[in-house]
């Protein structure tokens, strides 16, 4: 192509009516990544999402391998001519349209697995009046810790129990100790709670000895995901002193199924900005095109079904909305350089979290520790019930999009499961 053709051009239409609907989180302007089966019996293979349609993309000879893993492995050029083709042919009037045509699903007629296989999983801590408001529950005096905005703090997380949205998971056992108990005993948690975080899947990795300068990170990069990073507070309080979380996190972690690709957020972006007041950032973590447009704007939101709001027909409330932009005191490039700047590898795939994303305002809480700050004031819900921490059969769903005014709005799919009793 001699002109250049733009991707994420609202005038764009799809010869796909589903995707044309104002309110579909998959326009042609979106064209995330993911892995379907038409059953159990299949590999997984990559598609992209358009409208209420899956495109096997595979079939549609439109990406060289069915893998997802080779797709992350692929230069971001790469994959941007890739997407500009995919555009190219489900755009109105494309003459790709007889070929591919056969090779769309509806999305409701396979099953979505997790959008890659994913070997190891950091979680950061990036939420800022997420981290104020939960320090300020243990230390009054000096909520955010000395360290806090000098280094993004995170953790090696558990990969094995990351499960795609839609699969439900038991209420984790562990060591709770009651206050003023003499000792622990083991119990089904009592404060089992959610996280509202995004995801962020790496492309091409790095290799070992080698880090990746913020300058480069958007290479690495291959988009975003929601994350649900399940957690259990009474196990938490007990076990996390002085190494912080283990079996609190490890045992659910829930991904939306779609990655959100850098290139359909690029017209979200905008500055990213430290307050003149607090520290700059040290110069590995200091970027000209990060100061430019480092943050992305996505609204978040999470949704919460009681089993008497199913019931009742309800579709639950709307208890927190948040923005990524808002709480989020490093840059997802920030995190990128830090993780690598010991040498560390990061590997394609490997999912990258960025902790819970709270926002300082009324409603903006992401957690329901927070929410009911630490337990003591109870969540009420619109049908007369309360919360201090989740209940059997309560479903929790994660939401976001990105919308700005000129631009087709687009989302990420929703990233949900319901808590299940403990197992006897
Ligand atoms: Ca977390």
């Amino acid at each position: 192509m001699t002109h250049p053709f733009d991707a994420n051009s609202p005038d764009l239409m799809s010869w796909v009516e589903s995707a044309n609907a104002p309110d579909t989180p998959f326009p042609i302007q979106n064209l995330p990544y993911g892995r379907f089966r038409r059953d159990a019996s299949e590999p997984w293979s990559i598609g992209v999402a358009i409208g209420d349609r899956v495109l096997d993309v595979y079939g549609a000879g439109l990406c060289d391998s069915p893998h997802m893993a080779q797709w992350l492995t692929l230069p971001r050029a790469q994959r941007q001519a890739q997407r500009e083709a995919i555009s190219l042919a489900l755009r109105h009037g494309s003459g790709d349209r007889a070929r591919v045509e056969p090779w769309l699903m509806p999305m409701n007629g396979v099953e979505l697995g997790l959008p890659c296989e994913t070997r190891n999983y950091s979680d950061f801590f990036i939420g800022i009046h997420h981290a104020s408001n939960t320090g300020r529950l243990h230390r009054p005096d000096m909520p955010l810790l000395p360290n806090y905005r000098w280094v993004p703090i995170g953790y090696h997380g558990r990969a094995s129990s990351i499960q795609v949205s839609g699969r439900d998971f038991a209420r984790p056992k562990g060591q709770v100790k009651a206050p003023g108990a003499a000792a622990p005993a083991l119990q089904p948690s009592e404060q089992l709670d959610f996280e509202l975080e995004m995801g962020i899947v790496i492309g091409q990795g790095n290799a070992q000895g080698d880090a990746i300068p913020i300058d480069a990170a958007r290479e690495h990069i291959a988009g975003l995901t929601l994350l649900n990073d399940w957690s259990a507070r009474d196990l938490q309080r007990w076990e996390a002193q002085p190494l912080g979380p283990f079996l609190a996190k490890s045992f659910a972690t829930t991904l939306s199924p779609w990655i959100v690709t850098l290139e359909a957020l690029a017209p979200f972006r905008r500055p990213f900005v430290r307050p003149p007041e607090d520290p700059q950032p040290l110069p590995y973590l200091d970027g000209q095109a990060d100061q430019v447009s480092g943050a992305i704007d996505v609204t978040l939101e999470v949704w919460l079904q009681t089993p008497q709001m199913r019931a009742q027909g309800l579709s639950g409330d709307c208890i927190v909305r948040t923005g990524l932009a808002q709480a989020a005191y490093w840059t997802v490039a920030q995190l990128v350089a830090h993780h690598t700047v010991n040498g560390c590898n990061l590997m394609p795939g490997d999912l990258l979290g960025t902790g819970t994303l709270s926002g300082a305002g009324p409603g903006q809480s992401a957690c329901l520790l927070e929410i009911t700050q630490g337990g003591r004031h109870p969540l009420c819900l619109s049908n007369g019930e309360e919360r201090l921490f989740l209940h059997d059969d309560d479903t929790v769903t994660l939401r976001g999009h990105c919308e700005r005014p000129g631009r087709r709005r687009i989302g990420f799919g929703d990233c949900t499961a319901t808590v299940r009793r403990a197992k006897p």
